[in-house]
């Protein structure tokens, strides 16, 4: 098994065992891909969540917030198209009775050859030494140039057949190139066929008044249909945004990668709404803002990437997705899209109510354009998770695990840790506790060896602990260890919250965007 592998495997256990995530209805053997957040977890997620909502509110004077419910007028689905195109191509195999999604059997079948090529040019690379031109190798080396010919072709097919829809093709594509299923290593597939990912209910009690209703599978829709209710009461002026956060729902074909994809998820979206022909400059304006929201989280500039893209949904006219390098790839963490007109429009046309935008300094009116930034939280929190594990070696052969996290977003900031248990040293402890919780997460640990609780500490990426002995009775110093560096200082007990505050507080992080 590939060490990426391995190393995956070991974040989820790791998160299960130290209460950040557990698998849902674990009792009753699970139920596939929904997930519940731990007493960790829950703290993390809300750090992420307030990081991107203030980021978005507190720092831009032209944004404001809703909170819109879940349950929404089904006409809506219906005007922004997810009733009839919010489906994936679905396709199954008969031997391993597994289910796939062909434009992602595909799309893997691309990265393959894409693989290849990079392959031969390291290994170029590593013969050439210092002299070695990548771009003159890309350009006239045989099995590159083949592979790349072989890759266009694919990839140009596989547009084809996604723009039209095609099923046949896809199915078709999927037996030319050979592609087999990873698991049961056979081609025995079945016809593709379009699957719908919205989850539907019934809402009413009596028989002939019970409408269908849907779990939105984004919560975009609840800013689009409130667009003048806020723009009017809050007397927004274009440009403006509406931010929201909340819970979306997809019936997922492949649930798999953990918290990757879920079927029940939180989104946190933004939807900036300014003149037409305006809207290319914001898009890239949104663009540069929301890569530097994540690098100021201090992960490694080097762990994201832009990928642009080439084949835009009909009503857009740019789009991009933020990628975070996983242990099992880059992969989508963001999407940036430029939506035009399109959504405000379609709910003019279906609501048949007027939306639109009196713009004073044009004296007219016009339907805004749209750029939407939109990030799943718990895509978010795996991209923490799994860039900050490590196992690391210790000097004289002992290993320790721990979670590098961004501090701001620990879910504990500080641990107070009594020396022993007795000898007035609790008393201390929580005196200190009571200074320090108004403003931090502490957590008090007296259980144990001190070693075993900062082990415990570095586990769950808490940044400080703080060591109560015995001279903190006579000069109330305190130690503090620092999670990174694993030594200790003494210091004051007074001077502890600018210690803390300093490294961890959200402040010190939104600050780095301004
Ligand atoms: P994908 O191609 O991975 O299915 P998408 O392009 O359909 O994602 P969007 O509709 O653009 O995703 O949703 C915006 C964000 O919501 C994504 O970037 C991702 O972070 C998050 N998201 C979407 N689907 C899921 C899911 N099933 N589980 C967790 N997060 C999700």
């Amino acid at each position: 098994m590939a060490k990426q592998e391995d190393v995956f495997k070991k974040i989820v256990s790791h998160a299960k065992e130290y209460g950040f995530v557990f698998p849902s209805s674990e009792i009753y053997d699970g139920l596939g891909a929904v997930y519940d957040y731990g007493q960790n977890g829950v703290e993390m997620k809300n750090n992420i969540k307030r990081y991107w909502w203030e980021a978005m509110t507190l720092l831009h004077e032209n944004i404001v917030g809703i909170d819109s419910a879940i349950f929404m007028h089904p006409t809506i689905w219906k005007a922004s198209g997810h009733v009839d195109a919010f489906n994936d191509p679905l396709v199954d195999n008969r031997d391993s009775k597994k289910r796939y999604r062909a434009d992602v059997l595909i799309e893997d079948e691309i990265a393959k050859i894409e693989e290849k090529i990079n392959k031969e040019v390291e290994k170029a690379a590593k013969r050439f030494g210092e002299s070695f031109d990548e771009a003159m190798f890309r350009q006239t080396n045989p099995r590159v140039l083949e592979n790349a010919k072989k890759r266009d072709e694919l990839h140009q097919r596989f547009s084809d057949a996604m723009n039209a829809n095609d099923l046949k093709e896809l199915r078709q594509i999927i037996e030319d190139y050979g592609i087999v299923d990873p698991i049961s290593g056979t081609k025995n597939w079945t016809d593709v066929r379009q699957f719908n990912l919205m989850f539907k209910t019934e809402m009413g009690s009596s028989a002939d008044s019970t409408m269908n209703v849907y779990l939105r599978p984004e919560t975009a829709q609840g800013i689009f249909v409130n667009f003048l209710n806020v723009q009017k009461t809050g007397r927004m002026r274009i440009p403006f945004g509406i931010a929201q956060i909340g819970k979306a729902f997809r019936n997922e074909i492949v649930a798999r990668q953990f918290i990757f994809r879920m079927r029940e998820f939180e989104q946190m979206e933004m939807q900036f709404f300014v003149r037409p022909g305006e809207e290319l400059e914001w898009f890239k304006t949104w663009k540069e803002f929301r890569l530097k929201w994540h690098k100021a989280l201090g992960m490694g500039d080097e762990k994201y990437r832009y990928h642009d893209h080439e084949k835009l949904a009909h009503y857009a006219n740019a789009a991009t997705d933020i990628e975070f390098k996983m242990p099992f790839g880059f992969k989508e963490v963001e999407g940036i899209h430029s939506r035009t007109d399109f959504d405000l429009s379609q709910h003019e046309k279906f609501s048949k109510k007027k939306i639109q935008y009196f713009d004073p300094e044009l004296n007219k009116s016009y339907t805004p354009y749209v750029i939407e930034t939109s990030i799943g939280v718990d895509r978010m929190f795996l991209s923490v998770l799994c860039s900050s594990y490590e196992e690391q070696a210790l000097e004289g052969g002992d290993t320790r695990v721990v979670l590098h996290l961004p501090k701001a977003l620990a879910p504990v900031k500080c641990a107070i840790l009594p020396l022993v248990k007795k000898d007035g040293l609790p008393e201390k402890a929580h005196e200190i506790m009571n200074l320090l919780k108004f403003d931090f997460a502490c957590r008090y640990d007296e259980k144990d060896s001190v070693g075993k609780r900062y082990r415990r500490m570095d586990a769950i990426g808490t940044p400080y602990c703080i060591t109560v002995d015995g001279q903190t009775l006579e000069d109330n110093t305190v130690t503090i260890r620092d999670r990174e560096t694993m030594e200790q200082q003494r210091v004051s007990i007074e001077e502890l919250h600018a210690i803390i505050s300093k490294e961890c507080s959200l402040n010190s992080l939104l600050k780095k965007l301004v």
